[in-house]
């Protein structure tokens, strides 16, 4: 593929040879990549200079032709460091929390998990773990080298614990009932190396619950925001089917959850495979990739001139959400003072600035005294919540959300 004149600096679609798929060993192929992102690109600095200081890493995606695999071939983990204002948790937006508290009601309709012990590998602050607890009155053990048990009460269910240590370091734990890895997963590499050590955590046979993101949509809708050098490793539903199934496990569900922008996996080691696929095989997915270069570039392209038209008329533009998808935009099209700052609801991120490009990060209320033109909605599920909060607000600005 020839390089584009249009791209922003640093970003290539090419497809050359990649390594060896981390699962099944077939030669890689590359997609898309990136040459200098933050290798942690959910951390907030207190200062721009830090910011601006942050580690730099690449991106450099590649796809496996056999089982359907994404992974960043310059994934670095020495790079990643997660224990410095790790800020991972979605629990201020009420549309999470009515997602959480119902996922958890069906778990625990679903599972009699009274009184037994659920594990949850990757726990970050524990939110998922203590509804759960709370719902069901499970006894929980949270394991995450960065947890930070603050906003959770112990208390929840019959009762909490957090052990932060890597899941490779704890020693095995009473027979749990069910074993949970949300959001985990994509930070690993060898992904089958870290799967038996949760299974030898549990004493084995331990019904599985994951969750990870579905690049799917990403796929679909060329959100190159949404890559990250951090991300080690990228799943559809048939790549993760696939996966499970070469590790010996059955599936006994795959769903796309939280308007698709993720999906969950249960495997039951006692109970029989019976989940079925459709257009998940690999042939598939390479349509889905040409798709992913073409919207991807085609995106990069109007983002950056809606931005620059904002910003030649005299008027100032905003991103709505200081997450990850924020970093990847800003930094990917080399974005600086096009934008003035990224708004965040979660109190905890205000002062802060984004990792590489170093923006301000603002709580919604300095919104008016900027009195922005445009907000960009980093995330399209908040876009009514966030409606409503410029309402409150008294402004009335122009809308638009990625994708
Ligand atoms: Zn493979």
């Amino acid at each position: 593929m020839e390089p584009s004149p249009s791209l922003p600096p640093g970003v290539a679609f090419s497809d050359g040879a990649r390594g060896t798929c981390p699962t099944c060993r077939t030669p890689g192929r590359g997609l898309y990549s990136v040459a200098a992102v933050p290798t942690t690109s959910n951390v907030l600095f207190h200062s721009q200079a830090e910011a601006r200081a942050v580690p730099m890493g690449t991106l450099d995606l590649a796809t496996c032709d056999t089982c359907g695999l994404l992974w960043n071939a310059a994934f670095d983990d020495r790079l990643v460091d997660y224990s410095k204002g790790y800020e991972e948790t979605q629990g201020f937006s009420p549309t999470f929390r009515k997602w959480l508290e119902a996922t958890t009601q069906q778990l625990s309709n679903e599972r009699d998990l009274r009184g037994k012990l659920v594990v949850e590998v990757g726990c970050g602050k524990g939110e998922f773990l203590a509804s759960l607890c709370a719902e069901s009155g499970a006894r929980g053990i949270g394991i995450d080298p960065s947890s930070t048990a603050g906003r959770v009460d112990l208390d929840s269910g019959a009762g909490l614990r957090f052990i932060q240590q890597l899941v490779e370091d704890v020693p095995p734990l009473d027979d749990a009932a069910l074993l949970v890895c949300r959001h985990t997963l994509e930070h690993i590499g060898p992904i089958g190396p870290f799967l038996r050590a949760m299974e030898r955590a549990c004493l084995g046979n331990t019904p599985l619950l994951i969750e990870v993101p579905d690049l799917t949509r990403v796929l679909a809708e060329g959100a190159f925001w949404d890559l990250y050098h951090e991300h080690a490793t990228y799943f559809t539903p048939g790549s993760l089917a696939r996966w499970i199934r070469s590790m010996g496990r059955p599936i006994q569900m795959l769903r796309r959850v939280y308007s698709d922008q993720n999906m969950v996996l249960i495997s039951d080691p006692d109970l029989p495979d019976d989940v079925q696929l459709q257009g998940e095989s690999p042939a598939e997915q390479r349509q889905a990739l040409l798709q992913f270069n073409h919207r991807a570039q085609e995106s990069m392209a109007s983002t950056s001139a809606l931005l620059a038209e904002i910003q030649a008329s005299g008027g100032t533009s905003v991103l709505w959400g200081a997450g990850s998808k924020a970093t990847g935009l800003l930094v990917t099209l080399g974005l600086t003072d096009q934008v003035a700052a990224v708004v965040d609801i979660n109190p905890d991120k205000t002062g802060s600035h984004i990792a590489g490009s170093a923006h301000r990060v603002i709580g919604p209320a300095e919104l008016t005294e900027i009195q922005p033109d445009l907000v960009l909605v980093m995330n399209p599920l908040y876009v009514e919540e966030i409606r409503n909060s410029l309402k409150a607000l008294g402004l009335n600005p122009r809308l638009e959300t990625l994708g």
